[in-house]
């Protein structure tokens, strides 16, 4: 069991007051709040330990590399990564999902080849594979959705015929909170020769990921997602592959050895973080992990789905509501229209009562489109939120379905 008045203590931000009403934070989906275990980890590492890493023979800049590689290595063992190396710092999803898009397409795409990818994910993980194939001449196949808003799992079947080269596909809709069933999905990709990369962005306080025991190929998510600094991110990467692919950005920290003319790559990691790192950042990630590890992510977890059941089925019951897709499992958002009211007439009428909630397409045009919608409200709760925040958001939106006649449609 989670001390809730314990861990809200340690988000100071919870206590604030918007539009002189409580705040009720239910925009984690987005960005999550920072504990202050994390600030404290950011602000040390200014404050104390401030210097350019891997350069330096100074004392601060060895116990800055010192600190940076110690969070690589927990990382790597809070994903069950085979070695440090694995561990890319990025500075979110979508820059590890371009990092593979490019130097995996430069790498192994070709003419004739095939990429396959959902009409669920978040355009992060879309257009870096759309881009991928124009440039190298691959075709991308979409798995559809179904009307329950699940992944179409005979589609993905008959797409495996093609033998792709890569799969992308994303652990957790951020729109609609499917939970895929990865396993199935990663046995039947390598079954047919294709690797896997998972956008892990919303999965991450969802379950334990052990890339070793999935077997993906590629795994990347955001620090912000899990309570860490913004501009953090880790992408893993089987070693086998990484050997193998190019460096898609070039500059210092990258390189063995330089001439005028040319230049060789350094080791797995370095070969692909050229410049200046996000250092105290990536201090403040292994920081989060940490509080992540504390709680543990099946409590944490829990705790979040039941939070959320109690929220899908308090939306239904309101005449009018309409709830976004009835997947088996959903995990993390729940997303819905009000009959007569604008997505962002809800959002704004429902902040104006001080809670946050996102409206708009998600950075998820497709999924939308085929659900014959532009957008919708999404709410994602934490495990810091609290019951009596859920039936606020609740009696929030009878509020908003009450005003005669809605706004415009
Ligand atoms: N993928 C999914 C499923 C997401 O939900 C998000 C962010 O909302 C991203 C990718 C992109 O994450 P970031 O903006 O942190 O790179």
């Amino acid at each position: 069991m989670l001390e809730l008045e314990q861990i809200r203590g340690d988000f100071p931000i919870l206590n604030t007051q918007v539009h002189g009403q409580p705040l009720v934070y239910l925009d984690n989906g987005a960005t999550m709040q920072v504990p202050v275990q994390v600030l404290r980890a950011v602000e040390e590492q200014y404050a104390h330990w401030q210097a350019n890493i891997h350069r330096g023979i100074h004392y601060l800049s060895e116990q800055s590399t010192v600190r940076v590689e110690e969070a690589r290595k927990h990382l790597a063992r809070f994903l069950n990564a085979a070695a440090p190396e694995e561990i890319l710092f990025t500075s979110g999803t979508t820059e590890g999902i371009n990092l593979v898009a490019r130097s995996f397409g430069e790498a192994f795409l070709h003419p004739g080849d095939t990429v396959v990818t959902t009409e669920m994910e978040h355009h992060s993980n879309l257009i870096p594979w759309q881009e991928a194939c124009r440039r190298t001449g691959a075709a991308l196949e979409i798995v559809h959705l179904t009307d329950r808003g699940e992944l179409d799992t005979e589609e993905f079947r008959r797409l495996m015929a093609l033998r792709p080269k890569l799969v992308a596909v994303t652990c957790v809709s951020n729109v609609l909170g499917t939970v895929n069933p990865v396993e199935e999905l990663i046995a039947q990709a390598h079954q047919a020769g294709a690797a896997v990369l998972l956008d892990a962005a919303q999965a991450m306080r969802h379950r334990v990921m052990d890339v070793q025991a999935l077997d993906c190929d590629f795994l990347c998510f955001s620090g912000h997602k899990i309570m860490g600094p913004t501009g953090t991110g880790v992408l893993y990467g089987k070693r086998k592959w990484l050997e193998q692919m190019p460096p898609v950005r070039f500059g210092g920290g990258m390189v063995d050895e330089v001439t005028a003319r040319s230049a060789t790559w350094g080791e797995l990691p370095f070969k692909f973080e050229a410049g200046t790192q996000n250092i105290a950042g990536i201090i403040g990630l292994a920081a989060a992990v940490s509080y992540l590890e504390k709680l543990g992510i099946p409590e944490i977890s829990a705790r979040e789905d039941a939070l959320l059941c109690r929220g899908e089925e308090g939306l239904r019951a309101i005449p009018g509501v309409e709830v976004l897709g009835s997947p088996a499992r959903r995990a993390g958002a729940v997303s819905f229209n009000l009959k007569g009211f604008h997505y962002y007439d809800t959002a704004r009428l429902l902040d104006q009562l001080g809670i946050a909630v996102r409206s708009g397409h998600h950075c998820a045009q497709p999924l939308l489109a085929r659900l014959g919608l532009t957008g919708a409200v999404r709410v994602t709760p934490a495990f810091y939120n609290t019951e009596e925040e859920m039936d606020a958001l609740l009696r929030g939106v009878e509020r908003v379905a009450s005003l005669a006649g809605g706004l415009r449609t």
